[in-house]
C-alpha cells in the first residue's frame, strides 16, 4: 500500500518470488531426515514414528494385530568386504526392492542400519500369518541377485514379534523382534523366529546370573557345603561331597542347578572350579589345624572342567596339597564329560589315578555310558543316581535298575554309592543288594562346613 501526504492509500505494490527451489530443497531435506539415502527405505527414525502412531491408534481396538519382523543379512560383512562397497549398496538395494515388493498399504519398510531392516505389518490375522509372510521375504532374499559383475546370492536371518499388552512401546516390540531374529541366527541362519516371551524372560534372567555370577566369588558370595558319605555295611563316614551353594544378596541361596549350567555354557565354571578346588583345600587345612580326621573330599567336575588342558595338573597339585592335610581329593565326573572323547578322557583319568584321586562317575543311569567305555575307564565308584534310588523297593523298573547297576559295578571292580537315600527302608534294600555306600537325606543333609566338623572326630558313625 502506498499513501499520499494525507494518508489516504492510492497504490498497491506487489512482488513475486518463484521459492519451487527452496521448497523442494525443504522436501528433500525432510525426506532424508527420515529415509535412507542409499535404499530410499523409511529410517531408524520415521519406522519408530509409525510404529508408535499404529501402537496408540489400536489401543482403542482390541483384537487388532500388527507385527514387527526384524531383518539381519547372514554374514554381510564379508560380502561386503568380498565385493567393495558400490556393489554391497546395490545388493542393498536390491534386498530393499524385495522387501518392500511384500509392503502392503499401511506397512513400513524401513533400513535400520547396516543390514538390518524392518517391517511394520499393520493388520494382520495371527501370528501364523506373520510368519508365513516373513518366510515367503526369506525365500525372496535368498534368490539370487544380479548386482554385477557376478550374481551373488545373501540370506537374511528374521525375528517376529507381535503386539502385547507386555510390548506397550515401539522400543520394546523392537527389541523382542530383535531378539527373536538373534535366535534365528543362533538356530543356522536362513530361517524365521517367531519371539516367544518365555525363551525371553529365560535368557534375561540367564544374563543377569551370569553377570552376577561373575563376581560372586570376589564378593564372598560364595561357600562350600559337604554331605556325608558313609559305607553302609560297617556304619562310618568315609567321604565328603563338596557341593557349591551361592549365597545372594537379593534372593537368597541360589541352588547350583539353576546357576552350573549357565556356569558351564559361559565357560565361568572353569573360575568357579578352581574356586572350589581351592576352598574345598583351605577347609581340609583348618579342619587339620582343629585337629581333626580326615577322610575323602569329593568335588564336583563339570565337562568343561574336565576337557582343559592343565586338568591334570591342577588336580594333581590340589590333590598333594590336600594330602599334606590328612585329606584325600576325589572327583566326580559325569558320564557325558568322561564319553565327549573316550580316548582323552580314557589318558586323563588314568594320570589322575596315578597321582593318587579317586574318581567317580556320578548320577550313573541317566547318561549314555557305553558299558565298554565304563571298561575302558579306570573308575573306583560308580553313584547310582537319585532318581533309581527313589524308587526302591517298591518300584519294580528302577529296583531292577537299580539292581543291574550294582551288578554291573561289581562285575568291573567298582564301589557303588547310592545318591539320594532317603528312607530307613531304602537304606536296608540297598544294604542287602550289597551297596557299599550310601549319601542321602536320611543320613544327612549338605552342611556349612562348622557342621561337619562334630563328625570329624573319629570315624564317626551313621546317625
Ligand atoms: P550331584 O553331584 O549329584 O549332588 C547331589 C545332589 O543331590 C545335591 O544337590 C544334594 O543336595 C542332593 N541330594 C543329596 N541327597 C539327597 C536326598 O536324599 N534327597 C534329595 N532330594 N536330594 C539329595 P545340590 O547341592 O543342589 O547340587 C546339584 C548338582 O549341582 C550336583 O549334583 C552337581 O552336579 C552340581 N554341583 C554342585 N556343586 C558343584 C560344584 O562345585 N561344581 C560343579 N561342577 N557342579 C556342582
Ligand atoms: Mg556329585
Ligand atoms: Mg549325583
Amino acid at each position: 500500500m502506498v499513501r499520499d501526504a494525507s494518508g489516504a492509500p492510492y497504490r498497491v505494490v506487489g512482488s513475486q518470488t518463484d521459492i519451487t527451489s527452496r521448497k523442494e530443497a525443504e522436501e528433500r531435506l525432510r525426506h532424508e531426515g527420515f529415509h535412507d539415502k542409499v535404499t530410499g527405505l523409511a529410517n531408524r527414525a520415521l519406522f519408530m514414528d509409525r510404529l508408535t502412531n499404529v501402537i496408540d491408534r489400536i489401543k482403542r481396538q482390541p483384537g487388532y494385530i500388527l507385527a514387527v519382523i526384524y531383518v539381519d543379512l547372514d554374514r554381510f560383512r564379508a560380502v561386503n568386504e568380498r565385493l567393495g562397497h558400490e556393489p554391497a549398496d546395490r545388493l542393498l538395494e536390491a534386498v530393499a526392492a524385495r522387501l518392500r515388493s511384500f509392503a502392503r498399504v499401511g506397512d513400513t519398510v524401513a533400513r535400520l542400519g547396516d543390514d538390518e531392516f524392518a517391517i511394520l505389518l499393520d493388520g494382520i490375522p495371527n501370528d501364523r500369518a506373520a510368519v508365513v509372510f516373513a518366510d515367503r521375504m526369506r525365500e525372496l532374499i535368498a534368490s539370487p541377485c544380479d548386482v554385477g559383475p557376478e550374481e551373488i546370492t545373501v540370506t537374511a536371518s528374521f525375528g517376529v514379534t507381535l503386539n502385547s499388552p507386555d510390548a506397550a512401546t515401539a522400543e520394546a516390540l523392537l527389541n523382542e523382534a530383535e531378539s527373536a531374529m538373534q535366535r534365528a541366527k543362533q538356530a543356522g541362519k536362513n530361517c524365521v523366529e517367531l519371539f516367544s516371551r518365555e525363551n525371553y524372560s529365560r535368557l534375561v534372567s540367564k544374563l543377569r546370573i551370569e553377570t552376577e555370577l561373575r563376581h560372586a566369588a570376589e564378593r564372598g558370595e560364595l561357600e562350600l557345603f559337604y554331605q556325608p558319605i558313609y559305607n553302609v555295611a560297617a556304619g562310618h563316614l568315609t567321604r565328603l561331597e563338596a557341593l557349591i551353594r551361592w549365597n545372594h544378596p537379593q534372593r537368597g541361596m541360589v541352588s547350583p542347578l539353576e546357576f552350573i549350567p549357565i556356569a558351564e555354557e559361559t565357560g565361568l565354571i572353569l573360575s568357579l572350579g578352581d574356586w572350589v578346588v581351592n576352598a574345598a583345600c583351605a577347609q581340609a587345612h583348618s579342619w587339620r589345624n582343629a585337629g581333626r580326621s580326615g577322610v575323602g573330599i569329593a568335588v564336583n567336575v563339570s565337562p568343561r572342567q574336565f576337557q582343559q588342558d592343565n586338568m591334570t595338573a591342577q588336580f594333581g597339585a590340589a590333590f598333594t596339597k590336600m594330602a599334606t592335610h590328612g585329606f584325600a581329593l576325589e572327583l566326580e565326573i559325569t558320564e557325558g564329560a568322561a564319553m565327549h572323547d573316550v580316548d582323552q578322557s580314557v589318558k586323563v583319568l588314568r594320570s589322575l589315578r596315578e597321582m593318587g584321586l579317586r574318581i567317580s562317575i556320578d548320577d550313573f543311569g541317566v547318561g549314555y555310558s557305553s558299558l565298554s567305555c565304563l571298561r575302558l575307564f579306570p573308575l573306583n565308584t560308580l553313584k547310582i543316581d537319585r532318581g533309581f534310588v527313589q524308587g526302591v523297593p517298591r518300584a519294580k523298573d528302577n529296583t531292577a535298575i537299580t539292581h543291574a547297576i550294582v551288578g554291573i559295578a561289581h562285575s568291573l571292580g567298582l564301589t557303588v554309592v547310592a545318591e539320594g537315600v532317603e528312607t530307613e527302608e531304602q537304606l536296608t534294600y540297598l544294604r542287602a543288594l550289597g551297596c557299599e555306600e550310601a549319601q542321602g537325606f536320611l543320613l544327612g543333609r549338605p552342611l556349612r562346613a562348622k557342621d561337619v566338623t562334630p563328625l570329624l572326630a573319629q570315624q564317626s558313625a551313621i546317625p
